[in-house]
């Protein structure tokens, strides 16, 4: 189970996020959704803790740390609750000196000091699994929007996460390239992967999502299944923000 309490970050004067309270319940899909500017991306960077919260709590399975703003994490903490996730970026982000495969293994080689064969085993799995082990030895530049956000989830997959968390999976994609990802997204959902899913993209919450959050301005206004959230959301604001989607 992935858990945040109160989770407040500030950045100098401002306070992006304002007590966000979640649980993700293992093997289930949550869909971010909310304004530009709402913290979505900041929430998500506060669970693989590349920001560091200013209070609140963040357990991912038995890894828990409670975050104050006068008292530093240690950095063993930090990683060892990082290490538990993965993350996939709107700009998918891989190393552009290291071929597809070098990409996927690169995770577990460094940090997780596993052998070069083994490595590479585990990664031309996981590039079967997202369509591409052709491309196994091909350079990010040569491969398309979709082919290369495909690597990025293949890369991200590789610690074998307890949460896979996405920003925007599909935001810089044509449509059709977007699809290519959904399709694999959705095939990690099936197999029970626990998501953490940033969203602008209605279709896709819909499709993937077992439940919707609608974060404002740094904090939840409301949460449910997709069918009563988008159907017959509870709270003005979050009628009026669904009605700019559609
Ligand atoms: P979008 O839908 O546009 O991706 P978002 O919901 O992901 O928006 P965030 O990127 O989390 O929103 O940003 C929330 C707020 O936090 C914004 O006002 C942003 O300017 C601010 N912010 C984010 N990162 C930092 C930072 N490192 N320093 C200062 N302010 C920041
Ligand atoms: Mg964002």
């Amino acid at each position: 189970m992935i858990r945040l309490q109160q989770i407040v970050k500030r950045f100098g004067e401002a306070t992006i996020l304002k007590g966000v309270d979640l649980t993700l319940a293992e093997g289930t899909v949550t869909a971010l959704i909310g304004p530009s500017g709402g913290g979505k991306s900041t929430l998500l960077r506060c669970v693989n803790l590349l920001e560091i919260p200013t209070s609140g709590t963040v357990e991912i399975g038995d890894s828990r740390i409670a975050f104050s703003p006068d008292r530093k994490p240690s950095r063993a903490d930090v990683l060892r609750l990082r290490r538990r996730t993965g993350m996939v970026f709107q700009n998918f982000q891989l190393f552009p000196h290291q071929t597809a495969v070098e990409n996927v293994e690169e995770g577990l080689r460094t940090v997780l000091g596993w052998p070069k064969d083994k490595a590479r085993a585990r990664a031309m799995d996981l590039l079967d699994k997202v369509g591409l082990s052709g491309k196994a030895d091909a350079w990010p530049a040569t491969l398309s929007g979709g082919q290369q956000q495909r690597v990025a989830i293949a890369r991200a997959l590789a610690p074998s996460p307890s949460v896979l968390l996405c920003d925007e999976p599909t935001s810089a994609l044509d449509p059709e390239l977007a699809e290519e990802v959904v399709e694999v997204l959705a095939g990690l959902a099936r197999e029970g992967t626990t998501m953490l899913m940033a969203t602008h993209d209605l279709r896709l919450a819909r499709r993937m999502a077992g439940e919707v959050v609608f974060l404002e301005a740094g904090q939840i206004v409301e949460q449910g299944p997709p069918e009563r959230l988008f159907g017959q959301p509870e709270q003005a604001r979050t009628a009026r923000f669904i009605a700019t989607l559609t």
